[in-house]
């Protein structure tokens, strides 16, 4: 499964990596090695124009090295457009540590990898992401300040899923609004794919607004907590693509959108938090825009993660962080407005927006 996630801007061997999508003009590259801890990192700084580039650390036992240096490159990329299209004054950067957590992970691996930060200066700043828990950040600290996403009890923002939700559900009201009239999910029929920290929230958001939702998750604890929580119904067909739904939300796996599953969809809004949802940005893209499937385009409306650790950053109280989490919903409605006016698909006309951002601060300096 997680393969396909991989298969995104899939960097090739054979081919120079300068000029390649997922390379796509990365600042720096910084391949990191510890023999006496074990650590093998690599980090991406795509784009530092707006700021530090921030973005979190994903510990994951990659099949190969090229599986977790094309991870990291699409993921910094992402992160740049990410902050922009936000209005964040950061950069894009991600990193990744080789390895399965569960039998490497240990204290001085990670303060070895907070040194290798450190080296940075500050151009790179560093988050939790998948294969990380909030300790780590915390060990992380104490041998670098460039981190985010340390624990309430040691100065930092705490758990980043439900704000990240909470954009998610502005969102998806701002792309229902566009393909109904309105935005009310009452009566919507939803199928959240997906149910751990950020599906659970929207889950207990939607179903509170009166939506109809569905849900689906490989994990069946969860699938009966949850169900018996918000009272929503659990997903038992075997093919949930072709189920006939108003909104399909993402929230577990990226490239879910793809060649095979694309033909299937019977929604008119995507709206979710999985980060890349779209297998090939192009095409798949422009396959939506054909069917007329509205799609909020993923980096944009899971944003409140970010959201949450800049105001770390910055010292922000939570009705700043509210407030940045709401606007996702105009800037949604922004660009879908623009992507139907320019005939540009929805993820196309996020990114321009996002590369205009960026050009613009770059002439100031
Ligand atoms: P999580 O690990 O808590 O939850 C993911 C859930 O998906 C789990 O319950 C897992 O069992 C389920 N899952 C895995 N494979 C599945 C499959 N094939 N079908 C159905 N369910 C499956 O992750 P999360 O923090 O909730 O994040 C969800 C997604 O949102 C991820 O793609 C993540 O990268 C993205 N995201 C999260 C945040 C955040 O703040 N947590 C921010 C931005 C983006």
């Amino acid at each position: 499964m997680i393969t396909e996630v991989f298969a995104v801007n899939q960097l090739k061997k054979e081919a120079p990596v300068f000029g390649q999508l997922s390379f796509d003009d990365h600042e720096q590259v910084v391949f990191c090695q510890d023999k006496d801890t074990g650590l093998k990192a690599i980090i991406g700084v795509h784009n530092t124009i707006l700021g530090p580039a921030l973005g979190g650390t994903r510990m994951y036992d990659y099949a190969t090295e090229w599986d977790a240096l094309n991870d990291v490159l699409r993921l910094s990329r992402g992160m740049t457009y990410k902050a922009a299209i936000t209005g964040l004054n950061l950069g894009g950067g991600k990193a990744v540590i080789i390895g399965d957590p569960k039998k490497i992970k240990t204290p001085e691996l990670m303060r070895r990898f907070g040194k290798f930060v450190h080296t940075l200066g500050g151009k790179y700043y560093t988050a939790e992401d998948v294969g990380m828990e909030t300790s780590d950040m915390d060990t992380v600290r104490e041998v670098t300040p460039y981190v985010t996403g340390i624990s309430e009890a040691k100065g930092g923002a705490g758990n980043p899923s439900p704000v990240t939700a909470y954009g998610v559900f502005m969102g998806m009201k701002a792309a229902t609004k566009f393909a109904y009239g309105n935005d009310s999910l009452d009566g919507k029929r939803i199928l959240v794919q997906g149910i751990g920290h950020v599906g659970e929230e929207l889950v207990r958001l939607t179903s509170e607004e009166g939506a109809k939702v569905v849900i689906s998750d490989i994990n069946e604890e969860r699938l009966a907590a949850v169900s018996a929580k918000y009272g929503v119904k659990v997903y038992r067909g075997d093919d949930l693509y072709a189920e006939p739904a108003d909104i399909y939300a993402p929230c577990a796996l990226g490239a879910t959108i793809n060649d095979d599953t694309i033909n299937k969809l019977k929604v008119k809004v995507i709206a979710g938090a999985a980060n890349n949802q779209l297998a090939n940005e192009n095409i798949h893209g422009e396959l939506l825009q054909k069917k007329e499937i509205v799609y909020a385009p993923d980096f944009l409306i899971n944003a409140g993660g970010i959201i949450n650790v800049f105001a770390e950053i910055e010292g922000y109280g939570r009705d700043q962080i509210v407030a940045k989490t709401e606007n996702i919903y105009d800037t949604t409605l922004d660009i879908l407005n623009k992507a139907k006016a320019t005939s540009m698909t929805t993820n196309a006309s996020a990114i321009s927006i996002a590369e205009d951002r960026i050009a613009a601060r770059k002439k100031e300096k």
